[in-house]
């Protein structure tokens, strides 16, 4: 893999992470942010120019006196974010300031094992590359529905990935695409990808929680995802609500996921369709054969009772453990994103209601609960938001890899 140039000290990673978050800034402010001295800033920027880091398209205007010159990122950077899914891939290549410039998506079956999904990735990567926009990557971010270990940059018994179990997914990357990889889980991921370009980017402490087919919350911390000891921080779908509830995918009974999530909705409503509760739902599943959580959404917005009884449960059994997690955290602001998070503002309504009132006034006086308003996006743009993050720092902060013996890095 050929060596990329990164940032030599402190004060040029923070130089580059300034102009990824903020876009093209001038050198004064620069200096005012980062809180050196126009000739130590001006060296600085000078020694990134010759790395190819920055830019400086030209001048700003005047602040008063001598105008100073702009500063962009190297418009040759490149990131790609790849998003994997339980039932799809989502592939995006980035610039520096993390803007999509290509975007394509695929279904996948995660249960095919790592070969196949990865290949896959790796094909639609290179089918995105094809127009040659993006000779040289700078860093692959990719996240998986399961939990990862950063130090062997592999899921670790993800319930939901039969066969990716220590898999090498970052090496099997790196050495296909010769560029560095790193891989999280795809809740911490989708909460980078909030705090860079969604709703959160105004906050530096929220939550992020995405329910999908399980549940998880990102945590995020002073601007950085917060992991836990062991990388599984925020695993929130295993919580659990009732010891005698139904049983979870992962063993236990009476998880939070168990009652809630697209999964148990599923369940649910075909429970409901099949007992002669919901005719809306009935009809589907003779249509379909099966339902899914955005039945459930389709036919409450159509008014039916069952459905709606759903959605209400449902988020109440939610917003009665985020209530506790408020309480402990008492964040800035709720995300709250992934599929199910598509039955909206019902769904939220319910969230809302439970969380202000069993929690307490201090902690959600100024508290947002907000749905996510990034989409499909916010999974590939997290993933090069962290795989930028190691890239826009020292060699020495940067690698979760085993180090190389001390004195052989320069
Ligand atoms: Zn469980």
């Amino acid at each position: 893999m050929e060596l990329l140039p990164r940032p030599e000290n402190r004060h040029q990673a923070a130089l580059l992470g300034l102009l990824r978050d903020n876009g093209r800034l001038s050198r004064a402010e620069l200096g005012d942010r980062v809180g050196l001295s126009r000739s130590k800033v001006a060296l600085e920027l000078d020694r990134l120019t010759d790395l190819g880091l920055v830019e400086m398209p030209g001048l700003a205007r005047s602040r008063g006196g001598r105008r100073s010159h702009l500063v962009s990122l190297g418009s040759g950077l490149r990131f790609v974010g790849i998003d994997i899914g339980a039932t799809s891939v989502d592939v995006a290549i980035t610039d520096g300031e993390l803007r999509i410039l290509a975007h394509t998506a695929d279904e996948i079956d995660i249960r095919q094992g790592p070969v196949a999904v990865l290949q896959h990735a790796v094909s639609l990567v290179e089918k995105l590359r094809a127009d040659g926009s993006a000779p040289q990557l700078h860093g692959i971010g990719v996240g998986v529905p399961g939990p990862v270990s950063q130090r062997e940059g592999a899921p670790v018994f993800p319930p939901i990935m039969p066969g990716w179990n220590h898999f090498p997914v970052r090496d099997t990357l790196s050495a296909r695409l010769g560029a560095p990889v790193l891989v999280d889980n795809d809740v911490n991921i989708m909460a980078l990808g909030e705090l860079h370009a969604g709703t959160a980017r105004s906050v530096r402490d929220f939550l992020f929680v995405k329910v999908g087919t399980g549940i998880g919350c990102g945590i995020v911390v002073h601007g950085e995802v917060y992991r836990g000891v062991g990388g599984c921080a925020g695993d929130i779908g295993h919580i659990a609500v009732d010891e005698s509830g139904p049983t979870c995918t992962c063993g236990n009974t009476g998880c939070l996921e168990a009652y809630f999530g697209g999964a148990a909705l599923a369940r649910d409503a075909e429970a409901a369709a099949r007992s002669g509760r919901s005719d809306v739902l009935a009809e589907r599943l003779r249509a379909t054969g099966r339902l899914t959580a955005r039945d459930v959404g389709e036919a409450a917005a159509a008014g039916d009772p069952a459905a709606v009884a759903l959605i209400r449960d449902g988020g109440a059994r939610l917003g009665a453990a985020l209530a506790t997690l408020v309480s402990f955290f008492n964040p800035a602001m709720v995300v709250i994103g992934g599929g199910v998070a598509g039955l909206g503002h019902r769904l939220l309504a319910e969230i809302r209601s439970v969380v202000y009132r069993r929690s307490l006034p201090l902690a959600t006086g100024n508290l947002p609960i907000v749905l996510s308003e990034l989409g499909g996006t916010a999974g590939v743009v997290g993933a090069a938001r962290f795989v930028s993050e190691s890239a826009f720092s020292t060699l020495a902060e940067a690698d979760p890899r085993p180090r190389r013996t001390p004195g052989s890095v320069p």
